[in-house]
């Protein structure tokens, strides 16, 4: 297939703000797409060559990419670097330094999807000595092939921007409805949770079918996408809705997905990052702790003071990242011990189907605990008052609260339902909870904030329509180090204007594709003509603010934009919050 035609899709979809015309133009594409380049185009399309969990990066920095552009066009680096800074788009900078090249080429055979694919898989591939010229020359070569609207494109997919506005769940539905039917769009959803991996999801359709999909399984060293869980404020209505529930302690780390076997150990983030080099401490630990020849188990990571035993504050964790020698300090002054909560893989036998009960089993024979992994600790009752002296002594063990499990539940990949309930301290004051919101825009900075922001504008999930609703602006909490490191943190996310899964009435000085995660402490909820989060829901045409939003310093970067806080999460904090007030307990700050 010509990369042109993709190229005119990229454009179209990059043209409208309207999900379903995004999702029938790629619908339109993948008809279109032989057999062969079906799971190239999927992949290309995300601005990947791989699944995520893959951690195969193009590995062309800016810089690189700039050098590569100068010298496929003959341009000189300094007219590159004046595109670059007046388009604030490296895309965008390719496309018109191949339109005013210099040499253009005597002849050049159109590209095909493969041809990109190869070029930029081979990019992908180099690595060790003098990998970066050669990187250079493969790139180099691809662009001298291409139009100006194709270099755009390869560009963008060089620096994993793609800058379409392209949810994965976005091509869930598109190959649902190109290669089954809209009822059927569930399976697939499935298959692409289980595997992470929309190409073989894709790969899979076009040779088998809909039916094919079956065959796709939880496989060792392919992580899963998590389950997730509901949250409600009483024990008591968690009973009602499960009855008899296993309540473990709500550990407040990292989560880490283990896979392994006798050979190799690898541990993947929620967000289905590969992070074994991060964690060397667990990787030893499992060692020796995991018995069985293929296990694939969930944990929380905490980390533990050595000297008190008592749990650090996460941010301890999330500055794992970085050289090798600080891993390997940080490990030894903060180590990190893994809660066991989910053995999902034992053998050949995927448990994911198995009832909540059988799966914790499983988890108890095959891990034995050890200093750094042990199992989380786990009640099983019906009883509040039981539930509640569990709670006080989760809390007192410096855990957030109580995850409670139903006893039958099976482990539902990617999904978030109220088979899994937590149940945190905080629900006793109002909205002293804090929430995960996404950056969708930005206020110009004034006075001594000239040159960054004045103030983010932040997006709760809405997970039913796939759109990210504004809840409140946020100006406060941030150390001037941050504040005026942010255009630059943010600088990739920029967008002319409003991405097309933002749904706002406020018009912000820029926009931002709803990628950045940051956690918000808040006063309280309050309805607001001005935020579109759960509009209606309370009054008609108002949607719910955050009064007083405060950055508490914690960057969700484990979190994708759809693991934000949803919607109705809000809404179900506010309804309890007025609960609260009606009570007269209201702990309004
Ligand atoms: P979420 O993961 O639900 O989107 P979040 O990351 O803000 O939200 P919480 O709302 O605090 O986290 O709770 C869910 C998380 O709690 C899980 O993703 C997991 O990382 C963690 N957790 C801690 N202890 C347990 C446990 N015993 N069972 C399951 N999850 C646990």
């Amino acid at each position: 297939m010509q990369f042109a035609r993709v190229v005119d899709v990229y454009e179209k979809i990059e043209a409208t703000t309207k999900r379903l015309e995004m999702t029938e133009l790629l619908v339109g594409l993948l008809r279109d797409t032989p057999r062969d380049d079906l799971d190239k185009v999927v992949y290309l399309t995300r601005g990947r060559v791989y699944p995520d969990y893959a951690g195969i990066e193009l590995g062309l920095a800016e810089k690189m990419v700039m050098r590569v552009l100068a010298h496929a066009t003959g341009l000189d680096d300094a007219r590159i670097t004046g595109l670059w800074k007046e388009k604030g788009d490296l895309g965008l900078v390719a496309q018109e330094a191949i339109s005013a090249r210099r040499q253009k080429p005597l002849e050049s055979t159109p590209l095909t999807v493969s041809k990109v694919y190869q070029h930029l898989d081979a990019i992908a591939r180099e690595s060790g000595e003098g990998s970066q010229e050669r990187k250079v020359r493969l790139l180099s070569e691809l662009l001298g092939n291409a139009t100006p609207r194709e270099a755009k494109y390869i560009v963008r997919m060089v620096i994993g921007q793609m800058r379409l506005g392209v949810a994965d769940m976005t091509i869930v539905d598109a190959l649902a409805a190109t290669f089954a039917t809209r009822a059927d769009r569930g399976r697939v959803e499935r298959a692409y949770n289980v595997s992470s991996d929309l190409g073989e999801v894709a790969r899979v359709l076009a040779s088998k079918g809909i039916d094919g999909l079956n065959e796709i399984h939880l496989k060792l060293f392919r992580p899963i996408r998590a389950m997730l869980a509901e949250r409600l404020e009483t024990l008591e209505e968690i009973f009602e809705r499960m009855g008899k529930a296993a309540l473990e302690y709500k550990y407040d780390g990292l989560r880490v997905q283990a896979h392994i076997s006798p050979k190799k150990i690898e541990l993947f983030s929620r967000h289905l990052e590969n992070i074994t080099s991060q964690f060397p401490e667990i990787v030893e630990g499992l060692r020796n702790a995991v018995r069985g020849r293929a296990v694939i188990m969930e944990g929380e990571a905490v980390p533990v003071d050595p000297n008190t035993g008592e749990f650090l504050p996460f941010q301890e964790v999330s500055r794992r990242r970085g050289r090798k020698t600080d891993v390997e300090r940080m490990s030894k002054e903060f180590p990190v011990t893994l809660f066991a909560f989910d053995c999902l893989l034992r053998g050949d036998e995927d448990l994911t189907s198995r009832p909540y009960t059988e799966r914790r089993r499983a988890l108890e024979a095959v891990i034995k605990p050890t200093d750094g992994i042990r199992h989380s600790t786990v009640r099983v009752t019906d009883d509040v008052k039981q539930a509640e002296a569990f709670f006080d002594e989760a809390l007192q063990a410096g855990c957030e609260g109580l995850m409670a499990k139903a006893l039958d539940s099976t482990y539902d990949a990617g999904a978030r339902g109220y088979k899994w309930i937590k149940f945190k301290r905080e629900y006793s004051a109002a909205l002293s909870d804090t929430i995960d919101l996404v950056i969708v825009g930005a206020f110009a900075g004034r006075g001594k904030r000239a040159g960054s922001y004045g103030a983010l504008l932040m997006a709760a999930y809405d997970d039913q329509d796939d759109l990210f609703r504004t809840t409140c602006k946020l100006g406060t909490g941030f150390d001037d180090e941050t504040l005026f490191a942010l255009p630059e943190k943010l600088k990739a996310a920029k967008r002319d204007r409003k991405p097309a899964r933002v749904d706002s009435k406020l018009e912000p000085d820029v926009w931002f594709e709803p990628t950045t995660v940051l956690e918000v402490r808040g006063a309280e909820l309050t309805v607001s003509p001005v935020h579109t989060a759960a509009r209606g829901a309370i009054r008609p045409g108002a949607g719910l603010a955050i009064r007083f939003p405060r950055f508490t310093g914690r960057w969700r970067d484990d979190k994708g934009s759809e693991d934000a806080t949803t919607t109705r999460e809000l809404l179900e904090m506010y309804r309890q919050q007025l609960k609260q007030t009606k009570k007269g307990t209201s702990a309004l700050a």
